[in-house]
């Protein structure tokens, strides 16, 4: 009886310690969070020479580039930020975008065409 009485206050006094605290949580899509400057989230590339270094260090065979088409699936990425790190031109680079969820695993693959001028994406 008396453990239950103890274990009652010590919960009630939990409870109070963060009745007047600021959720810790979001509304999230209602409210969203802001990341930080270096949060690696979806991944762009921009100005590629084709020098391959990405398709090296990318521990998960996420990065394909054949011809003119640069892929990388974002399925097998673990966002670990290896290919913005080796890239000599800063061509491939992780934004703040976090929104990747998505019913169709066919969105998370990303093609862009190198071939020269700017690299469009076109799948
Ligand atoms: S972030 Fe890491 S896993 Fe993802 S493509 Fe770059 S090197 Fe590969
Ligand atoms: S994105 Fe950068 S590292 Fe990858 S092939 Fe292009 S230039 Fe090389």
């Amino acid at each position: 009886m008396l453990k239950g009485i103890k274990s009652l206050l010590i919960g009630l006094l939990t409870v109070g310690k963060h009745l007047f605290k600021r959720p810790v949580t979001l509304e999230y899509p209602e409210k969203r969070p802001e990341v930080p400057e270096n949060y690696r989230g979806k991944i762009v590339v921009d100005g590629c020479i084709k020098c391959m270094n990405c398709t090296k260090v990318c521990p998960s065979g996420a990065i394909k580039i054949e011809d003119n088409n640069f892929t990388i699936d974002l399925e097998k990425c673990i966002f670990c930020g290896n290919c913005t790190y080796y890239c000599p031109v800063k061509a491939i680079k992780c934004t703040n975008d976090f929104e990747l969820a998505t019913p169709d695993k066919s969105d998370l693959k990303l093609t862009y065409d190198i071939g020269g001028g700017k690299d469009e994406r076109i799948d």
